[in-house]
């Protein structure tokens, strides 16, 4: 992330210029062009004093529009929040602007972050860079798209189920998703939060592994976040180990992937042998149920923590004349909400009430009780997993929305690092004949973000 001779006001032009060149793709929500520009010029202040530097010194980062940056708008891509402004800074972006980052805009999504490929967003769909027919992923596309098109050095994105590593692998980029409670939730809008976690976007693991040392940690302000101390992972990433490996046969035979993914992700794990790592089969019975279980215990947190947005105290509220309370809810929120969320809210509703609870949602708490069980054994013996990040590369626009449970199937390979709480990262080491990039996802356990960043490393300056 250097920038040589440059001063940070070069750089920020720079980069504002490729966001003008590239603004059809559709990345950015909103650029804050004048902000960063005066940010730059305050940092060039000091460039003469590297000792006054921050560890991210004039670092441009782009935001995901699901993170509160004090002053400025969030809305998770949705309509019922598109007049709001954040009144308080997510810990994240407090501690990226303590570290002199230069925050440029914030960044497309798919609406309250549900979603594959970037399609459900009130502000309209992103062009993946690579083929402008394709869809960047999702739900974190713009934060993807931002990084492969070179308009800004990193992003941050959020990760429920697969919304860092998938749109990475679908870009070509590396995509980061910390274990469970690595990094604060405070000032995330909530998705699922038992699963979200906020993840980086970078061109390479050096970048990764800075931006997560500033981002990680603490905060008391997040029950749920570690208090685990945070590692020097700039300089853990360096060292050279090998590594016990595990992967799920099931992962590769599954009808549903790729034949040139799983040839690929096959010769990588013979070359890895060869490389003197061991890689081993580990049977994981649980596949089949991991895009149920992810879909029911999401959608039931959703449903709960997207009844906040009622038309009443923030957020957007119906126009029309009515009489009573229930009226302006349902007005606000069926006018408010995109229709992959209504889907969502209406299906987590549904598992949560009296009579089905039983044999959705606890049965799923159940299935999730197990797949934590199992990886706590796996992570016994191995230091990582791997497998496919999707079964396919980038799909058009439209062939996977209107089948809401296609799309979920996509998720397959994502979801279960969510279910269990560990951390993973997509890499972008193969291309497919399609001409599209495809990533090989690596699973760590929790806590141990360093282990599997030191590896990434190794895989992208190939070993
Ligand atoms: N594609 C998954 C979903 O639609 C993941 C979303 C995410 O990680 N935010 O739920």
């Amino acid at each position: 992330m250097s920038c040589g001779e440059l001063t940070c006001t070069d750089v920020v032009t720079a980069y504002l210029k490729k966001i003008e060149e590239k603004k059809h793709l559709n990345a950015f929500i909103e650029v804050f062009a004048a902000e960063a520009l005066e940010k730059a010029s305050s940092l060039d202040k000091k460039i003469n004093n590297p000792d006054t530097w921050g560890k991210l010194y004039g670092v441009v980062i782009g935001v995901k529009d699901v993170l509160c940056y004090k002053d400025h708008h969030v809305g998770a891509a949705s309509k019922i929040l598109e007049n709001y402004t954040a009144i308080y800074n997510a810990t994240a972006i407090q501690k990226l602007l303590d570290q002199d980052a230069i925050i440029i805009g914030n960044l497309n999504c798919d609406e309250f972050a549900m979603g594959s490929s970037n399609e459900h967003s009130a502000h309209g769909k992103v062009l993946n860079a690579l083929d402008e027919s394709r869809v960047p992923g999702g739900s974190s596309g713009g934060s993807a798209v931002a990084v492969q098109a070179g308009m800004c050095m990193v992003s941050l994105g959020s990760d429920t189920g697969g919304s860092v590593r998938q749109p990475a692998d679908f870009c070509g980029i590396v995509g980061l998703k910390p274990g469970y409670g690595r990094v604060s939730r405070y000032g995330l809008l909530a998705y699922a939060s038992s699963f979200d976690q906020i993840g980086i976007f970078s061109q390479n693991i050096e970048d990764a592994a800075t931006v997560l040392n500033v981002i990680a940690g603490e905060d008391e302000f997040d029950s749920t976040c570690s208090e685990a101390p945070v590692p020097d992972y700039s300089n853990i990433i360096h060292q050279q180990s090998t590594f016990k490996i595990a992967y799920f046969p099931e992962c590769l035979q599954h009808p549903s992937l790729d034949k040139e993914i799983r040839e690929n992700i096959e010769k990588k794990i013979q070359e890895l042998q060869s490389n003197g790592h061991s890689v081993e089969p580990v049977n994981f019975e649980y596949l089949d149920y991991i895009v149920p279980a992810y879909y029911i215990l999401t959608t039931a947190e959703a449903s709960s923590n997207l009844s906040r947005y009622d038309g009443v105290k923030f957020g957007y509220r119906s126009a029309e004349p009515l009489d009573d309370l229930n009226a302006l809810y349902k007005k606000s929120r069926s006018q408010g909400f995109g229709k992959e969320v209504k889907r969502r809210i209406m299906l987590g509703t549904f598992v949560l009430s009296t009579g089905y609870y039983e044999a959705y949602y606890a049965k799923a708490q159940q299935v999730r009780g197990l797949i934590a069980d199992k990886t706590k054994e796996i992570f016994k013996e191995y230091d990582l997993i791997i497998m496919p990040t999707t079964p396919s590369t980038a799909f058009k626009f439209g062939e996977k929305s209107n089948d809401a449970v296609e799309m979920f199937l996509g998720d397959l390979y994502t979801v279960y690092a969510n279910l269990a709480g560990i951390a993973g990262i997509s890499l972008p080491l193969f291309k497919h004949s399609n001409g599209m990039p495809f990533g090989l996802q690596v699973l760590g356990n929790k806590m141990e973000e360093g282990k599997l960043l030191q590896f990434s490393n190794l895989m992208m300056n190939k070993h």
